[in-house]
């Protein structure tokens, strides 16, 4: 796993965010408010980056319309179907960063079969619920896509039915998702998309092992 990171970093570079938090103190309110008035004019919008139209409807629905920095500078790659590294900050909006490449790319399908297309492995359960909700956000007027969570310490039984009935994106820690795949639940061989959330977290947790044999069930 760690050959796969270095080979993105090295055709790519990582994508990092220099996000930080406004502090400027400034005591004239109307000369601040016009500044940034022009700032927002000039700032890109989801509309700017060629965002499938579902997803920005629900992008507008969530009350976002301006991309965080991580997401102006990852979605154009990730649209044009580069490979990723990217390195941000909890709260910097990392995960719509990826999460709406994913559904644009499954978006720009003409109709929905039941296929698994998309992996995002993470790892811990709340960081896949996290990134779960963000998916079915992004996705409320994409009908017919389906994701399921696939954590552990979470009983088998909806997670089974979910499998059964078909997904198009699993979000998963790989331990379970391994449980999974060797029971012959999780067919991979149509993925095109994979996320390594936190990879490096991951690797801390001793997840490389996991991982590998995910991948040898990946096309
Ligand atoms: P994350 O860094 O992915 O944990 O996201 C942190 C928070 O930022 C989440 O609550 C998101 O809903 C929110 N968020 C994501 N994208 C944007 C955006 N473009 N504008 C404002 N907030 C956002």
């Amino acid at each position: 796993m760690t050959d796969i990171l270095s080979a993105i970093a090295a055709e790519n570079g990582i994508i990092e965010s220099t996000d930080t938090p406004n502090t400027t103190a400034n005591t004239d309110t109307n000369n601040q408010a016009a500044t940034t008035d022009a700032a927002e004019e000039n700032k890109v919008t989801f509309s700017d980056l060629n965002i499938a139209k579902p997803i920005l409807t629900a992008l507008d629905r969530s009350g976002y319309t301006h991309p965080t920095p991580i997401q102006e500078q990852a979605i154009p790659f990730a649209l044009a179907g580069r490979d990723l590294l990217l390195s941000a900050q909890t709260g910097s909006g990392k995960t719509a960063a990826f999460v709406i490449p994913v559904l644009d790319r499954l978006s720009r399908a003409t109709s929905f079969d039941k296929l698994t297309k998309a992996l995002i492995l993470t790892p811990t359960r709340e960081l896949a619920q996290q990134v779960h909700d963000s998916v079915r956000t992004y996705s409320k007027d994409m009908r017919g896509l389906f994701c399921v969570p696939l954590v552990g310490g979470a009983p088998y039984n909806g997670q089974i039915t979910a499998l059964k009935k078909g997904v198009q994106v699993i979000v998963a820690t790989p331990g379970r998702l391994l449980d999974h795949i060797n029971a012959g639940r999780v067919d991979l061989s149509s993925l095109e998309v994979l996320v390594l959330d936190e990879a490096d977290r991951m690797l801390d947790m001793g997840f490389a092992d996991d991982i590998n044999d995910i991948l040898k069930a990946a096309p």
